[in-house]
């Protein structure tokens, strides 16, 4: 007997004729459905599980309305073919414990729901197994989520790898490097009470054996300024509430300090609309965290004397902050010499060198050196100079010491899992230097997302043989050359403005800009203003241009210098070597050091295979259940999701290799159905043509089947259903 089933999609109708004699003596035992059959019986009660299905994939409407279907079923992840969309969900969800970490394990990427584990599984597998390195890009703006997914995934191959003696100790230790780098570079901002305020990214080595034996971490770009400065609502970085409430009150005499962050200017100014309502659980919080840091620290075998000087060097920079000028006559003036004499005990250095240094500049003329006295804006700004500095390189030297710990000493090769967790693209109020250094960061990767998913996109039609159609992208090499190439790009002018002897301001270098990128397609000086605007591939961005100069050429005093690497404190002198002290020569810029590492990390990136994970953040308020559809708008939108998708779209959007298509579907034709003697390729041939699939919307490869439009596969997956 033979059924007609007729469906109505919009690609027309789709005829097939089925034995259904023989489908009822198929019993459905319990097979498990892959993504297109999990989507397709979910897609109309919580949205689709991969983008690509959606009807209306050029919609941004029906992107949004897709996501906000999910999250309000606590269906967090979506995917666009391989790429994750993780919105932010502000609850804990029972989707993260062993029992999960275990349903993942070794599945095929589409046999389960979307998750952050499918990710990292499928990431972890092709390491072990086929020795390939690869790496799992996370990106999207503060509060979306980018540092918890960061966390799952290590977590996740924490647990996946499997239970031998010292391989628990180095993953003991890539655990542990997480909570420190979090007491050290993230902070309570107005956004995200623990966001990173540095970029990271991670090496995690797996040997053959498929352990991992070893670690790296690479950071980008800390933003120092928060040590001297927070603005109002946001906090300085954890450590420092932390110390004050976890050290014990020996430490804290030892380190002459009071134990109240509300004594220290570097802590109190920020917190003026702070909600210290909930003082005394935070400081449980704080103090808890700190024991957690000391285990960190053990577990990365800090000795007594390493531990002692990173704590030593945290309390120099909270007294340093109390130290005070005022103007007396025409030159600073210290209020509180008690308190420098402490910072210099702390620091290990000459109270009377310290004090020196910050009320006077060595200018050099020719071969002399002459002194010269500061007033009292220029000590309070050397004083803050010597507070960032000291901050960023214990920084700095923390990952040193971490990387040392992590170095594995396995000489067997190994590959690796890159795990990038980096600011996303930033647009506030008011915009200025760090704003500038993260969009631009923002634009270089979305540059190699697109050559990326462009690129692999197209290489597996060509491996596969199957002929490509191009599609129209937006390409932002345009604005990054317009940032990065010298001599008229953005940075370099700057630089230029840095290094020009006589009297460069910000506003000498927006008239450079001005006249040596006229009328740039993406750049805009708005006339009589200190303002320009980047039309960023995400959007608009008004910068104002104050405080680029001295945030880009932060380098330290060469007075400042000499009398840090005088200091007795080993972490320190480490970190500002010798020769940078008295190097004549100028080292990089701010913006160029980091214009540097960031073409060092393309470089990383692009000879491993991504995977990408776009987060999103749904709310203003941190609010649980609450979707914004304008925020998230905004997010889709300059994360370039529609974009991925229709290029996902343009192509094929279902690929099966297939044999599993075969697999599934082989009783929907009687040539294959109980059993087949012809090949896959062949077995899959049959298949269509028995179920009259137009030969234009599909091709074969040499390995797959692909398919054009998802509704062939929902038509194909309803005769499935119905047979
Ligand atoms: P930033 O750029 O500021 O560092 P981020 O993208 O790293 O931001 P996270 O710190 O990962 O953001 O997330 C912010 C907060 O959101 C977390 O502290 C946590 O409370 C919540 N959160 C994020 N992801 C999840 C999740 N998967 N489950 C539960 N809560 C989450
Ligand atoms: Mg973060």
């Amino acid at each position: 007997m033979l059924r007609v089933l007729r469906t109505t999609r919009k690609d027309g109708p789709l005829f097939c004729i089925m034995p259904t004699c023989l489908f009822r003596a198929l019993p459905n035992q319990g097979v498990r459905y892959s993504s297109m059959e999990n989507a397709f019986q979910h897609r109309r009660t919580v949205g689709v599980e991969d983008f690509v299905l959606l009807d209306d994939y050029r919609s941004e409407n029906a992107f949004v309305d897709n996501l906000k279907k999910r999250f309000q079923e606590d269906l967090i992840y979506t995917y666009i073919g391989s790429v994750l969309v993780s919105v932010n969900p502000y609850k804990e969800l029972p989707i993260y414990d062993a029992r999960h970490m275990e349903r993942y394990r070794g599945q095929n990427f589409y046999e389960l729901p979307p998750h952050v584990f499918a990710i990292a599984d499928t990431a972890y597998r092709a390491v072990v197994q086929e020795r390939r390195d690869e790496c799992i890009l996370i990106s999207g703006e503060s509060g979306s989520g980018k540092t918890e997914a960061s966390k799952k995934i290590l977590q996740f191959i924490a647990q996946a790898s499997r239970h031998a003696g010292s391989v628990d100790d180095v993953k003991e230790k890539l655990l542990a490097c997480n909570p420190l780098f979090e007491a050290f570079g993230n902070a309570k901002t107005t956004r995200n009470d623990n966001s990173s305020r540095f970029g990271k990214y991670m090496d995690i080595e797996v040997g053959v054996q498929g352990y991992p034996i070893g670690g790296h971490v690479l950071d980008y770009l800390l933003e120092r300024t928060r040590v001297v400065f927070q603005t109002p609502g946001e906090r300085n970085f954890h450590i420092f509430y932390q110390m004050l409430s976890g050290c014990d009150r020996k430490t804290l005499d030892n380190l002459k300090l009071t134990g109240d962050w509300r004594d220290y200017a570097y802590l109190n100014q920020g917190a003026k609309k702070i909600d210290t309502s909930n003082e005394d659980s935070l400081q449980r919080q704080w103090k808890k965290e700190f024991s957690d840091n000391l285990q960190s620290l053990d577990a990365i075998n800090f000795t007594g004397k390493e531990r002692e000087e990173l704590f030593t060097t945290v309390a120099a920079i909270l007294h340093l902050g109390n130290v005070r000028f005022v103007e007396g006559g025409d030159y600073a003036q210290l209020t509180n010499p008690e308190v420098v004499s402490t910072v210099a005990q702390l620091l290990g250095c000459a109270r009377d060198d310290l004090i020196q240094a910050l009320t006077h500049r060595g200018v050099h003329a020719r071969q002399d050196k002459v002194l010269a006295k500061n007033n009292r804006e220029q000590a309070t700004t050397s004083r803050d100079s010597l507070a960032k500095a000291v901050y960023a390189k214990t920084f700095d030297w923390l990952v040193k010491r971490v990387n040392k710990a992590l170095a594995s000493t396995e000489k067997s090769k190994s590959a690796v899992i890159g795990l990038l967790d980096i600011y996303g693209f930033e647009v506030f109020e008011r915009n200025s230097f760090e704003q500038f250094c993260i969009n631009y960061c923002n634009e270089k990767l979305q540059q190699l997302f697109i050559e990326l998913t462009l690129r692999s996109e197209q290489e597996e039609y060509v491996s596969e043989g199957i002929s490509w159609e191009a599609v129209d992208y937006f390409d932002n090499q345009i604005i990054c050359d317009m940032i990065e190439t010298k001599p008229i790009g953005l940075i370099p002018l700057m630089d230029d403005e840095c290094l020009r002897p006589g009297n460069a301001t910000d506003m000498t270098y927006l008239e450079k800009m001005r006249e040596k990128l006229p009328r740039h397609r993406h750049l805009l000086i708005r006339k009589d203003t200190n303002e320009f605007v980047v039309k960023h591939y995400a959007g608009d961005v008004v910068y104002s241009v104050l405080g680029f100069l001295e945030k880009n050429g932060e380098l330290l005093h060469r007075d400042l210098k000499e009398l840090v690497i005088s200091s007795n404190n080993t972490i320190l002198r480490a970190a500002f070597t010798a020769e940078e002290a008295t190097s004549l020569k100028r080292s990089f810029s701010t913006a160029t050091q980091f214009k540097h590492s960031l073409a060092q990390l393309m470089v990383i990136l692009k000879s491993k295979d991504p995977f990408y994970i776009r987060c999103i953040r749904p709310n203003d308020t941190k609010s649980p259940r609450v979707l914004s559809e304008t925020i998230v708008r905004h997010q889709v939108k300059y994360l370039g999701l529609l974009e991925n998708l229709r290029v996902r779209r343009a192509g094929y959007a279902y690929r099966r290799p297939y044999d599993t298509f075969l697999k599934r579907y082989k009783s929907l034709c009687p040539a294959t159905w109980p059993s087949y003697s012809v090949a896959f390729k062949e077995g899959v041939e049959l298949i269509l043509q028995q179920l009259n699939v137009p030969p234009e919307s599909y091709a074969l490869g040499k390995t797959k089947l692909f398919v054009r439009l998802p509704q062939t596969i929902f038509a194909i997956e309803d005769a499935f259903q119905q047979r």
